[in-house]
């Protein structure tokens, strides 16, 4: 059974049906949202594959702030445009994350795509970002960082937890933990700083690690986090001068 292979690696993790499900209701029922006033937004890999989740059935066409690896790319800018998006009276749903595949043997980093026989990565990105960490002895110099930049952000975002990520048990679920801390905290970060521009009360965050499966096996997710953020109470990011900042005064 592919479902106890996957909890033994993420024992929390879910279908991504069950995870829906489970989610729109309480959005609705207990939030006592209405769900067609609610503008979806996604923080996920640009790979083809994450249809793990099936908000985009109920809820409307999602606003892509992800991009390669799950990192919100799109940036404050995005943010922004999103914020604006949301309709009137409504509220705002963000689901992200990094995925990872799992070979029906169980091993990680790897997947079985529809209409192939071979295996590939999943995450791509990530396990290529992992290769590029684990060559220790080379200096790797990224080129043509216009045609790449995307590719080369996710490795520079991974490279302060490089230690951490190669003294794992298992490398490919660590650099995906580390991506899951990464997108999380972006994701943070951005919407106090676009606080001002949402006009609705409330965003939802929920984020996780989707886990892709075979073709004809259900793909799950391990939920990390769900939270209600009301604005309100929400602290903005004000910026200080740097000139202000006492060592600055005693250079
Ligand atoms: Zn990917």
């Amino acid at each position: 059974m592919i479902e106890e292979t996957i909890r033994a690696h993420y024992p929390k993790a879910e279908t991504g049906a069950h995870i829906t499900q489970t989610y729109l209701e309480y959005l609705s029922d207990h939030y006592n949202e209405d769900l067609k006033k609610m503008l979806f937004a996604t923080s996920v890999c640009a790979d083809d594959i994450n249809v793990s989740t099936d908000f985009r059935r109920v809820l409307s066409r999602p606003f892509t702030l992800g991009g390669l690896g799950g990192i919100p790319f799109a940036g404050f800018t995005g943010m922004v445009a999103y914020a604006h998006h949301v309709p009137d009276g409504g509220s705002a749903f963000i689901f992200y994350g990094p995925h990872i595949g799992i070979t029906d043997d169980g091993e990680l980093g790897k997947m079985h795509r529809p209409g192939q026989k071979r295996l590939s990565n999943s995450c791509g990105a990530l396990m290529l970002a992992l290769s590029r960490l684990e060559a220790e002895d080379d200096i790797y110099v990224p080129t043509n960082v216009e045609y790449d930049y995307q590719q080369i952000l996710l490795e520079r975002t991974a490279m302060p937890y490089k230690h951490e990520i190669l003294v794992a048990k298992n490398r490919k679920k660590a650099i995906t933990d580390v991506t899951y801390k990464n997108i999380d905290r972006q994701l943070h970060f951005l919407i106090r700083k676009a606080k001002n521009e949402f006009t609705c009360k409330r965003i939802f965050l929920l984020g996780g690690v989707i886990i892709n499966t075979s073709p004809g096996q259900h793909d799950y997710v391990e939920v990390r986090n769900f939270e209600a953020i009301d604005f309100h109470d929400m602290e903005p990011i004000t910026s200080e001068s740097i000139m202000d900042q006492p060592a600055f005064k005693a250079l």
